[in-house]
């Protein structure tokens, strides 16, 4: 009796398993590989152009070129293009005619920050500062008092565009953004966190040592100007076509007595764009279909802008293939299927209340499969149809891809976004899946090293599989 009932339940209901109850000995020394090269790529790679760039130099590295117009459509053919510095799209050309579709898997490599405002610097009370303009959705009060680094570029008028690398080398200054004392903190004590930090208050101590003579006037930022003209051979006005990024300063590393999580700046979404990418770079074999990777910029402010996923820039590769290959352009998109590999919330237990438990991603339990993102009635989601969670349900399950099904938090609670919706406007079958993140959006943020290499295998098997 009691046989057949224990029978029955584990024929009838879903066994949730922590992922380390699942995994081989060869997985786990796998992991930990493959999370050493993911750590390494994090530090080298705290912008979207750093990124770009580094996904570029991996791909060289692996016998991608950069792709020719007219040149590149046989089976076997690996090829890139990286759209304005930010953006990046790897093609490994599959057996199949593009007619038959591809199988993309898209990732974004801009992350929440502090970018300078184009008119930043100022001294205040013989100190210096750097006004900033946040990017992407930030709590503000997360980004003070820690240090910061800067990054990006100034572009100058005779075209000439200088990197600016300020607190990333050993031994360089950090920047940082200062806060009020608790002794004198009563009245922001009593504001609610959103308002608590106004934006306008995140300033970048910059420098505070005067030159000139003490009748001079602001001999503070003149210093830090001199010091910046030293370094770069800038002027004030070059801040104006200047693309410069607040980053955290502190690096990746592991987080736990057992080493079993990554904490860092960046996650969102590099986790899933580094999967994605290694993936691509790995696949050995030519694959069936065409396999595409894209690496998007902007995700974090809506898509938008030259180098996001509302851009042409993709649909204008995928035509220009499609000629080479003598194929219809509104061909090759219905056939398609698109993996939206961005990061989903873990559950945590210091914050259950704003989680549905029963529909949470968890750290440990893989992927975490989204049919819908979006917020209250599913507001601004692509909502996948149950086919296509189908089909990946059997292509992970037989590729023995750890993942789970999720949503992100409480109905009520909030709500967020992912460039699915702007594949599936495109008549392309879309899924989001990705990394479950704790403390995301936060200049430190945390994930688990095994659902790390299961995005990676989820790639892979994404890459190798046909979508009808
Ligand atoms: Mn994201
Ligand atoms: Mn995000």
């Amino acid at each position: 009796m009691s046989e057949g009932y224990k029978e029955l339940k584990k024929k009838l209901l879903t066994a949730k398993k922590n992922g380390y109850d699942r995994i081989s000995d060869a997985d786990r020394a796998a992991m930990e590989d493959y999370c050493a090269g993911y750590i390494d790529f994090l530090n080298r790679c705290k912008t979207e152009r750093l990124c770009a760039a580094e996904a570029v130099r991996m791909a060289e590295e692996h016998g991608y070129r950069p792709y020719v117009s007219g040149k590149h459509g046989n089976p076997g053919d690996k090829f890139y293009v990286c759209n304005r510095g930010k953006a990046v799209m790897l093609v490994h050309v599959g057996k199949r005619p593009l007619s038959d579709g591809i199988q993309l898997a898209a990732a974004h490599i801009d992350s929440p920050r502090l970018d300078l405002k184009p008119t930043p610097l100022y001294e205040e009370s013989e100190l210096a500062f750097f006004k900033t303009h946040y990017y992407g959705g930030i709590r503000k009060y997360q980004w003070v008092t820690i240090p910061l680094e800067l990054r990006g570029v100034v572009a100058l008028k005779d075209g000439t565009v200088l990197q600016v690398n300020i607190g990333a080398e050993p031994g360089d200054p950090k920047l940082v953004i200062t806060d009020l004392l608790p002794h004198l903190g009563q009245e922001q004590g009593k504001k609610p966190l959103s308002t608590a930090i106004p934006a306008e208050t995140l300033n970048l101590l910059v420098g505070s040592r005067p030159i000139g003579d003490e009748d001079d006037s602001g001999r503070v930022k003149l210093a830090v100007m001199q010091l910046l003209n030293e370094k770069y051979g800038i002027t004030e006005d070059d801040f104006n076509s200047a693309e410069l990024e607040a980053v955290p300063a502190s690096p990746a590393c592991e987080i736990g007595l057992d080493r079993s999580m990554i904490g860092s700046y960046g996650h969102d979404d590099r986790v899933c764009a580094y999967a994605v990418l290694k993936a691509l770079l790995d696949l050995s074999e030519t694959p069936e279909k065409t396999a595409v990777c894209m690496l998007a910029d902007k995700e974090e402010i809506g898509s938008e802008g030259v180098t996001g996923m509302r851009s042409a820039a993709f649909d204008t590769l995928m035509e220009d293939l499609c000629a080479t290959q003598h194929i219809a352009v509104r061909a090759w998109r219905e056939k398609s299927f698109c993996l939206s590999a961005d990061v989903t919330a873990a559950f945590d237990p210091d914050y259950s209340d704003v989680y549905d438990k029963r529909n949470a991603a968890y750290l440990n339990y893989g992927i975490g499969l989204c049919k819908y993102t979006g917020a209250r009635g599913k507001s601004g989601a692509s909502d996948a149809d149950a086919e296509t969670v189908a089909f990946m349900r059997r292509v992970f399950d037989e590729a023995g891809v750890v993942w789970q099904i999720a949503e992100l938090g409480k109905v009520d609670a909030g709500g967020g976004g992912t460039v699915a919706a702007y594949m599936a406007q495109r008549n392309i079958t879309t899924l989001d899946a990705g990394v479950p993140v704790l403390s995301m959006h936060a200049p430190f943020e945390t994930v688990a090293k095994l659902d790390c290499y299961q995005m990676y295998k989820g790639a892979l098997a994404l890459y190798r599989a046909v979508f009808q």
